[in-house]
């Protein structure tokens, strides 16, 4: 009846400025987000010439800025975007920093701070605007979109909990950033959509939703080490892969779990098994991508090949 086959009903992983304010956040906001809560329910040095993602500098984006050429800055420099470290490698003769973008980055003048051998200067990036789609969605059955105050204190400690796994950090020599798509299917919702049930606005679609069918193997994006498993009430059972230098991939609603934290992984090695668990309306894996604590486009490490030239 509904547009809202096999997608989940709730955003997985909200931007860590977001969930970083929840805290502090006005009492009307406040109010809106577990509003939504309820509609919701229903419905290094790298490898030389290392394969870089898409660059895209927009909010949910990701932007390669150029650092240093390798032949003036021996050592790999370090960047920080505020108090984040940010990926660097080198593309071909320079050193880049692959920064991601939260969906709330706000667009204009950005900084990283670069420490290069014992100077450290800012860099200058631009992020411009992005209009990303809307979804409205019309829910008839309001019994089945309540939450328990039991159910709601759970959802929000899990946030919490999901945005300390974000901000994760693990200094690598064999980031790959060169993902493949962990099934094969149908792309269902994409990120950044702006979803609205019942004329209600909501947190944005953070992740990629490729619609198939339950128990299909999911894959590792890339190697890494299996950071944290868990089962969460909107999420359902979900699987975090560290890949080095702050980046993560998250694979959610899964019937069935294969690894367990700390096991290292290789790119294509089964994790487990699509489901629908937690809050979705159809089996559909939803995937998501992690850059310096912030949710990116996943498609954009799909696409791959340097935009740069
Ligand atoms: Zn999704």
């Amino acid at each position: 009846m509904l547009a809202v086959n096999a997608l989940d009903l709730f955003v997985p992983a909200l931007p860590v400025a977001f969930t970083a304010r929840m805290r502090t956040m006005h009492p009307l906001t406040a109010i809106m987000f577990r509003h939504c809560f309820r509609f919701m329910l229903f419905a290094l040095p790298l490898l030389a010439h290392a394969a870089l993602p898409q660059s895209s500098n927009v909010p949910g984006g990701v932007a390669v800025v150029p650092l240093c050429s390798v032949a003036v800055c021996a050592a790999t420099p370090q960047a920080w975007l505020g108090e984040q470290p940010v990926l660097v490698t080198a593309d071909h003769d320079e050193w880049v920093a692959v920064v991601g973008l939260a969906l709330d980055t706000t667009p204009g003048a950005h900084e990283l701070r670069v420490k290069i051998g014992a100077e450290t200067k800012a860099q200058e990036f631009v992020v411009s605007p992005k209009d990303y789609p809307e979804q409205h969605i019309t829910l008839k059955d309001k019994s089945k979109v309540e939450l328990s105050p039991t159910d709601e204190a759970r959802a929000e400690r899990e946030i919490v909990a999901i945005t300390e796994l974000k901000l994760h950090w693990r200094a690598a020599q064999d980031t790959d950033l060169a993902f493949i798509l962990p099934v094969k299917g149908k792309l269902g919702g994409r990120f950044g959509v702006h979803r609205f049930f019942n004329g209600e606005p909501c947190a944005p679609h953070v992740g990629l939703d490729v619609v198939v069918k339950r128990r299909t193997s999911v894959k590792a994006s890339a190697q890494g080490t299996v950071l944290a498993v868990a089962d969460y009430f909107f999420n359902g059972k979900t699987i975090y892969v560290d890949h080095g230098n702050g980046l993560i991939t998250m694979y959610c609603h899964l019937d069935r779990i294969d690894v367990h934290p700390g096991e290292s992984v290789s790119k294509g090695q089964r994790l487990g098994l699509s489901g629908k668990t937690g809050r979705a309306t159809g089996p559909h894996l939803h995937w998501s991508v992690i850059l310096n604590g912030a949710m990116v486009d996943p498609e954009l490490f799909i696409t791959m090949g340097s935009a740069r030239h």
